[in-house]
């Protein structure tokens, strides 16, 4: 069983798809819920779909916001039915629970899965390293939430099964969620003191230096240098006015 590969639910309207999400789970031996602004959590609907599966939904974590869910991550997956305008990296079903299950075994890791109305906002794709999509139907590409999560899990069941998958190619001390969000809020702090980037304006740029750090899967002793020239840069404008 992974370590610590949490499943979690963004703004979730059923609570049936949440007892179907644990039950889908526990077949697939998983049993980190998150769930973020549920609807309705605690349900009997829910505990209904989870037809056993109760133990996982006991054990769930609620969060007010994904930022509390990812707090320790380092890496992140965003189930997407749809084709975004923006191109985020993607990996198929396959690739994402060889990735999800062999960092796991270093340093927690999250898989999110969007509303059943809406999908995942931009904001919270701006949090993912890498985005999955299961190659449905092109006319009908949206599965029911449970049922995403199931197909999704089965693969990492049969990667598991299938035995331990490449090492992971990434330094598993690379910084975590939060560090990193940290890091962007001073990033847009400090292209707006610098006068080269305003954010309510820019908002493709700072998609685009978001993707490119992410990317990078930087270390927290790198962090701190490039925040330490984000700083040196933010005073030295700040002496010449
Ligand atoms: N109507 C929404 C889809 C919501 S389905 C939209 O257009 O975005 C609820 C969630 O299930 C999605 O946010 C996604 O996390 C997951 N999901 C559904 N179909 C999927 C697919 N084909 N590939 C990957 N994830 C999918």
């Amino acid at each position: 069983m992974p370590n610590d590969l949490r499943i979690v639910l963004i703004g979730t309207t059923h609570p049936g798809n949440i007892g179907a999400t644990a039950r889908a789970m526990k077949n697939m031996c998983l049993e980190n819920l998150w769930l973020v602004r549920p609807s309705v959590f605690p349900s009997a609907e829910a505990t209904a779909r989870a037809s056993g599966a109760d133990e996982i939904l006991a054990r769930a974590r609620v969060c007010r916001s994904l930022d509390e869910a990812l707090v320790g991550c380092r890496l992140v997956v965003g189930a997407s039915a749809r084709r975004r305008t923006v191109s985020w990296p993607q990996l198929d079903p396959r690739e994402s629970a060889e990735r999800l299950l062999s960092e796991s075994r270093h340093a927690p890791v999250a898989l999110l899965f969007g509303r059943e109305s809406s999908g995942l906002s931009n904001a919270e794709l701006d949090r993912c390293h890498y985005l999955v999509q299961i190659p449905a139907n092109r006319e009908f590409s949206s599965l029911n939430l449970a049922a995403a999560v199931q197909v999704l899990t089965y693969e990492i069941r049969a990667a598991s099964l299938r035995g331990r998958p490449d090492e992971p190619q990434t330094p598993p001390e690379c910084a975590s969620a939060d560090t990193m969000e940290g890091f962007f809020l001073h990033m847009e702090q400090a292209l707006l003191d610098l006068g080269f980037a305003h954010p309510k304006q820019s908002a493709q740029l700072i998609r685009r230096l978001r993707r490119l750090f992410l990317r990078a899967r930087p270390d927290n002793e790198e962090i701190n240098i490039l925040r330490g020239m984000l700083s040196a840069a933010q005073g030295r404008k700040s002496m010449r006015r």
